[in-house]
């Protein structure tokens, strides 16, 4: 019988599906493609190592696809599905409770964070935020106050007996920052540093992740992976807006994440209504928005001066703005919680 060399796989392909279905079903089914295995079945036309291409081909995307549909990811709902709930000093994240992630953009002195510290301490607040290890789009802007800005927030956390909440940057920072941090912030621009994350996810301290500028959902969810994939099973999801071509707002608040990323997983999800804006005059509606669409809590920055701040002056609440914002934002979750 003659053999002939196949010219179009797609041809061959066809031909061996409807032809010889049984043979490739078998095939299949079996890991190793022998040349004994496929020379006892085949009677041509075409030739054994033709076969054997489209079948490895057939076998590998069979194979591609039984993992991808098979594969259950640490932070799905498949592998969990209950919510996961992390316990931050007294605070419990993921529970229902709205929660508050508040402080400046970065730690400048004592006495900043001491006051924004005091009026959160008047409404309850206990997350506190402020960054001493600042990612800074210029080398010539202010860096941070590093450990220094760690012992304050550290400091003034105590006195108010609140959990700090603090970006850390590198691997190498992590030993000399431990024990000043209560939830570890891995930064949107840190996002896809799979060394930091994996380094956190090593540690028993909750992480906050924030999603990477230009991240998809899938891209966000997989960096959270990679910190579960190390045995850390703490950690919350933080949308914080996108880049895309709108310029009126810093970012672009992406809503449609929140209830994808609760559905999706089981861990927590907060929004930084902050830097999803970059301007102060949308926060109000922006934490509505991300309450009804289903976050566990928002992220705001507070600063006593903004106009002096030494980051993101434009996007940061001054402390009555902070305290008309907390009003106005507990009416609207009292109203809406109750009535829903
Ligand atoms: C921050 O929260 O201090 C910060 C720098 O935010 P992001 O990483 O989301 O830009
Ligand atoms: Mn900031």
């Amino acid at each position: 019988m003659s053999m002939r060399k196949a010219e179009n796989i797609d041809e061959v392909l066809l031909d061996l599906l409807c032809a010889k279905g049984q043979l490739v079903a078998e095939s299949l089914r079996n890991s190793k493609i022998s040349d004994v295995d496929i020379n006892s079945k085949n009677k041509g036309p075409y030739t054994t190592e033709t076969i054997k291409q489209v079948l490895q081909a057939l076998s590998d995307e069979e194979f591609k696809n039984t993992e991808k549909m098979t594969k259950v990811y640490l932070h799905s709902r498949a592998f969990q599905e209950e919510n996961s709930v992390i316990h931050v000093g007294n605070e419990l994240i993921g529970k229902q409770q709205p929660q508050f992630i508040i402080g400046p953009c970065s730690v400048e002195s004592h006495e900043q964070v001491y006051r924004v510290a005091e009026e959160m301490s008047k409404r309850g607040v206990s997350l506190l935020r402020g960054g001493a290890f600042k990612p800074r789009t210029s080398p010539y802007d202010f860096q941070g106050l590093g450990i220094e800005g760690l012992q304050i927030l550290a400091e003034v956390a105590r006195t108010y007996n609140m959990s700090v909440v603090t970006e850390i940057m590198s691997p190498e920072s992590i030993a000399e920052a431990y024990d000043y941090v209560d939830v570890i912030q891995i930064g949107s621009r840190n996002m896809h540093n799979f060394d930091l994350l994996k380094t956190v996810g090593k540690l028993d301290k909750p992480v906050l992740l924030k999603r990477g500028l230009s991240a998809t959902i899938h891209e966000f969810k997989m960096a959270a992976e990679y910190i579960l994939n190390e045995g850390n099973k703490n950690v919350i999801l933080c949308e914080r807006g996108i880049r895309t071509y709108e310029t009126a707002t810093r970012n672009t608040f992406d809503i449609s994440a929140i209830p994808i990323l609760k559905q999706e997983t089981h861990l927590p999800v907060f929004a930084d209504i902050s830097h999803a804006a970059g301007r102060k005059d949308i926060l109000l509606p922006q934490a509505k928005a991300a309450f009804a669409a289903g976050a566990d809590g928002i992220m705001a920055e507070v600063h006593p001066n903004p106009a002096v701040a030494l980051s993101d002056a434009k996007q940061q609440m001054d402390l009555l703005e902070f305290a008309q914002f907390m009003d106005q934002l507990h009416h609207f979750l009292n109203r809406f919680f109750v009535s829903t």
